[in-house]
């Protein structure tokens, strides 16, 4: 009954793509694409990772992996 292993957002049933944690203290929110920290995490499915929002005044840190990097918007910016 490992509930973490789907979606937290009510009515959402999808697979856990990736992990939210934040931090009230510093107002920021954080997406893994893991699971490694301790403290309190929501799995978020790929979807909703996707659209999450942060309340104002938050910060949002997508630290996950595996995604497109700023390389090529720097390199487009280099070249103009
Ligand atoms: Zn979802």
């Amino acid at each position: 009954m490992d509930r973490s292993l789907v979606c937290a957002r009510p009515g959402c049933q999808g697979p856990a793509a990736a992990w939210l944690t934040y931090a009230y203290g510093s107002s920021q929110v954080w997406l893994d694409d893991d699971q490694e920290q301790d403290g309190d995490r929501w799995a978020l499915c790929a979807a909703h990772a996707e659209r999450l929002k942060v309340p104002k005044g938050w910060s949002q840190v997508d630290r996950r992996t595996g995604r497109p990097d700023g390389r090529v918007r720097s390199a487009a910016a280099l070249a103009s």
